[in-house]
């Protein structure tokens, strides 16, 4: 009875950025719940690659180019997914790029504009073209991958244009929630403490004294794993949260209680 509401079964469910890292194990989650998973992704290889993947693992998958900062080319994913399937019930936003150690008074007007331009504006245009498929619907819900830069400033690393995107996507998130709710349409966030992936990784490899100053901010005293943060994205995804919208939940190790 209680755990048939975390079942998807044959949601048409996008996930954006799905390719690796927390969109795949979100792809992952939400195949495994009975979804047809859509992974869409910059890279259209590795979106392909990851839907053969979710295929393999028995779950129905299909990929799709997309840059999420090109608004026509959003609506034109949005456009195909619909003309397939007829719908789409759940769309996750995840996509997101972090560009880090960059003072601000030293930030160029590239670096603020790349990461604002995928974390925020193509977070937005994804609400936009898919948000109109499910009012016309009226159903559907999104989850949106904000951060705990949302609500903290990250040490020692100087991000203000990640932690100010971040804010942006849960303050987004409340107000098309608060839109979209009497039309049937839930729109919640997940923000992530420091999650283990080729984003992480990267710094990580750069500056190893990185992981003691971040293990110093969390009372759990650990970095956490993609697959801890899909099933609070299935969660939201699904009926389980039937009366949840607005919210940004945290999945953070206890970061942002210190
Ligand atoms: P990864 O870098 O591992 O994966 C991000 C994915 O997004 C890649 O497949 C990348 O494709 C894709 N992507 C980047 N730019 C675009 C674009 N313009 N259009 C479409 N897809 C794009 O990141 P994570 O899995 O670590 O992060 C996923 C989300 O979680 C992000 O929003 C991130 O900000 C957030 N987050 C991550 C945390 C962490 O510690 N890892 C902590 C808190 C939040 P490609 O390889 O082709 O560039």
């Amino acid at each position: 009875m209680y755990l048939e509401r975390f079942r998807l079964d044959d949601r048409v469910a996008v996930v954006t950025g799905g390719a690796r890292g927390i969109g795949l194990a979100i792809a992952e989650a939400l195949g495994e719940a009975g979804a047809i998973v859509v992974v869409t992704d910059l890279d259209g290889e590795a979106a392909d690659d990851a839907a053969h993947k979710l295929a393999d693992m028995g779950y129905r998958a299909e990929a799709e180019q997309e840059d999420v900062t090109d608004s026509g080319a959003v609506d034109a994913c949005r456009d195909r997914i619909v003309a397939r399937h007829g719908r789409v019930d759940v769309l996750v936003n995840n996509a997101g790029i972090a560009r880090s150690n960059i003072k601000a008074e030293e930030m160029s007007d590239e670096d603020w504009l790349a990461v604002v331009d995928v974390n925020l504006n193509g977070l937005f245009w994804n609400c936009r073209a898919f948000g109109n498929t499910m009012l016309e619907a009226g159903k559907g819900n999104i989850v949106n991958i904000g951060s705990m830069s949302g609500f903290i400033v990250n040490k020692p690393q100087e991000q203000s244009q990640y932690n100010a995107s971040k804010a942006g996507v849960h303050h987004l998130t409340k107000s098309l929630a608060a839109e979209w709710a009497a039309r049937g349409v839930r729109v919640n966030a997940v923000a992530p403490t420091y999650i283990e992936t080729e984003l992480t990784a990267k710094y990580l490899n750069e500056q190893p004294e990185l992981r003691t100053h971040w293990l110093a901010g969390t009372p759990m005293n650990r970095l956490g794993q993609p697959d801890e943060i899909a099933p609070v994205v299935l969660f939201l995804a699904s009926d389980a949260s039937s009366l949840m919208t607005g919210s940004i939940v945290s999945v953070d190790g206890g970061y942002s209680a210190w």
